[in-house]
């Protein structure tokens, strides 16, 4: 079982992946308000969508929470004197007991540091465990997204630029869509990172238009699982364009998420993680999130449960060794989620 520090003050990666294996904490409204992002409103992207949320920075790690008003959760979080904490300004009580001491951390668009903006926020794929396709939101112009970006570059803040979008009608107008702002937002100097769902040249197009990242996203690397959940996807093909997009992009450049969770063995997450490395592609393992508007996946993956945070630390060690095998680094990467790192135990990084 694992157990927290008998000492707790600052975030390890055991507690880290104590509380992403929770996923949600009761916290003060009041408290919420130190975090407020420069764009508000919860989240428009991929499994977490549609959900409120915050983030923790302690010890060097960051994770992100879903907010909820629940005094019975299992996480409370709870003001303290900031001058008497030396800096910090809330605890974490895990089960009724002390669990660790940490800042409040405000995010900038979607997470710190970054401005990280869904194009597109409805999906004609239909991801079993997503709730984006359920939301139906809509997509933003170009110039929209373009005063977002210079909102968040004139706070001083802003080191990175991500972007990602569901499929509103086509993968092809998404690229189209994602390549005509990389070219405009090259302006900043500021690394930029796609993640979109592949076409036969989105990955030259992009890089040629000024990405320096890119995530095309597996979703599992169990076939059997991956052929109920994610039916409108290609497998064979993401894989195929995972490969070419490492050859364009180069090391520690090219990303794909992975959910844990969906039934699959931890055997399966290993083949996974080392085809994946193999390409020279950094899987991202990422929690299931048990969304409400996704009620039909219990149906379709009868054995989905978000991961306890034991196999979440032991998948995170052992996919940091094969990182380390195939001469790979996730603590490089400037763009979308190895550097936020909120929503998982990021080998180099974390673990
Ligand atoms: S890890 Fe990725 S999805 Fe999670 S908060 Fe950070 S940028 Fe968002």
């Amino acid at each position: 079982m694992c157990k927290p520090n008998q000492h707790p003050d600052n975030m390890d990666s055991r507690i880290k992946a104590i509380l992403i294996a929770e996923g949600s904490a009761d916290i003060e409204p009041e408290l919420l308000s130190t975090s407020k992002a420069l764009v508000p409103g919860p989240s428009t992207a991929g499994p977490g969508a549609g959900v409120g949320s915050f983030f923790f920075r302690s010890g060097g790690h960051l994770v992100r929470l879903e907010h909820r008003r629940d005094p019975d959760a299992t996480l409370i979080v709870r003001r303290i004197d900031e001058k008497a904490a030396g800096g910090d300004n809330v605890i974490i009580f895990y089960k009724g007991r002390e669990l660790v001491r940490g800042r409040i951390e405000p995010a900038l668009i979607h997470c710190p540091e970054q401005a990280y903006i869904t194009l597109s926020e409805s999906c004609i794929f239909d991801c079993a465990f997503c709730p984006v396709p359920k939301l139906g939101g809509r997509t933003k112009t170009a110039g929209e997204v373009r005063r977002m970006v210079d909102d968040a570059y004139r706070t001083g803040n802003l080191r990175a630029i991500s972007i990602t979008s569901g499929i509103e009608r086509l993968p092809g107008e998404e690229v189209t869509r994602a390549v005509d702002l990389v070219k405009s937002l090259t302006k900043y100097n500021l690394p930029i990172g796609v993640s979109v769902y592949p076409t036969v040249d989105s990955s030259i197009r992009l890089k040629e238009a000024g990405a320096v990242e890119i995530k095309y996203n597996v979703e599992t690397m169990d076939r059997e699982i991956f052929g109920r959940v994610c039916a409108d996807m290609d497998l064979d093909f993401v894989l195929a364009s995972l490969k070419d997009a490492a050859g364009i992009f180069g090391r520690n450049r090219v990303f794909a998420n992975f959910i844990i969770g969906l039934g699959e063995s931890d055997r399966t997450v290993r083949k996974g993680v080392e085809a994946l490395a193999g390409i020279g592609v950094i899987p991202i393992l990422r929690t299931l999130n048990l969304h409400p508007l996704r009620p039909d996946l219990a149906k379709i993956c009868p054995d989905a449960a978000r991961p306890d945070a034991d196999r979440l630390l032991r998948l995170a060690r052992f996919e940091r060794d094969i990182l380390d095998a195939h001469g790979l680094r996730a603590d490089v990467s400037e763009t979308m989620c190895l550097p936020c790192g909120g929503c998982d135990l990021v080998p180099h990084r974390d673990v």
